[in-house]
């Protein structure tokens, strides 16, 4: 059987997978050694186009959306550097907002990626929402979600920085709680959270993975990306985020720096009772 043939085929399913009995582990490896990359992302993406903002600043003006909902798209450009819209350039062309009169069980919001629909609840849903248009690259790569793979990653930071952008990283949106403290976590394996920001617009997970490994085996990989998957689809207790958060956080221990291992201790205290 060649897994690297049936990788490669973006149409499959996890059906396809599960039938032909390759495991969710396999799985995980090989998407992230399918392309290995050294380079930091600053390093490696690099196509600014420096009228490129100032036409997704021209679209939102002219688009017939509410003045609120500009207003966030606009704040969102602001915060990205021109690295990172390429993705967001060529969605908001098409975008459209509908607000959603209630929640369809217990979904605050959605992104129809096929028909590049944002349907939302509330304000945090909606960014949030606006996230994953900006990230979006195609039908297989969303943020770090790949197909089904790294989902749980791809909530978990996608609520990171809606948090960060639009609210204040302290602010609880209630959204992927459990998520969010991993992924506050794996941020500080990076020298700077920007690192981690660059890979997440450009669909790199492979860039997260090989930070991990610098310190992590494939095995702690594995095991947390198993574990983010989980909480989203899961309530569970507290004990499998405070394992979770013990393995990450032993990771961080190996990387020496008082500086990250601070950062990370306080994220532990803070948000793990
Ligand atoms: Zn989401």
């Amino acid at each position: 059987m060649n897994i690297h043939k049936l990788f490669t085929d973006e149409e499959k399913e996890l059906e396809n997978y599960k039938m032909l009995r390759i495991s969710i582990q396999e799985m995980y490896d090989y998407a992230c050694e399918k392309t290995k990359e050294s380079k930091l992302p600053h390093q490696k993406y690099k196509n600014i186009d420096i009228n490129l903002k100032q036409e997704v600043i021209n679209t939102i003006t002219k688009s017939s959306t509410k003045k609120e909902i500009k207003a966030m798209l606009n704040q969102l450009l602001e915060y990205l550097d021109n690295n990172n819209i390429d993705s967001y350039a060529t969605n908001i062309k098409t975008l459209k907002c509908r607000k959603m009169r209630m929640s369809l069980s217990n979904v605050h919001g959605i992104y129809d990626e096929k028909r590049n629909i944002i349907k939302y609840t509330t304000t945090a849903s909606l960014s949030h929402e606006m996230l994953h248009m900006a990230s979006h690259k195609d039908s297989y790569l969303n943020g770090f979600k790949r197909k089904h793979l790294f989902t749980g990653l791809n909530e978990g930071y996608t609520e990171v920085l809606n948090r960060r952008i639009f609210f204040d990283e302290d602010y609880n949106t209630n959204a992927y709680s459990k998520n969010v403290i991993l992924c506050l976590l794996l941020e500080q394996l990076f020298d700077e959270r920007k690192q981690m920001e660059d890979a997440y617009f450009h669909n790199d997970t492979n860039y997260i993975y090989n930070t991990f490994c610098q310190y992590g085996s494939k095995e702690e990989f594995y095991y947390l990306n198993k574990y983010l998957d989980f909480f989203i689809f899961t309530h569970s207790d507290n004990n499998e985020l405070k394992s979770t958060a013990n393995i990450l956080n032993n990771i961080i221990l190996r990387t020496n720096n008082n500086k990250k291992i601070e950062k990370s201790n306080k994220i532990i205290k803070k948000y793990i009772k």
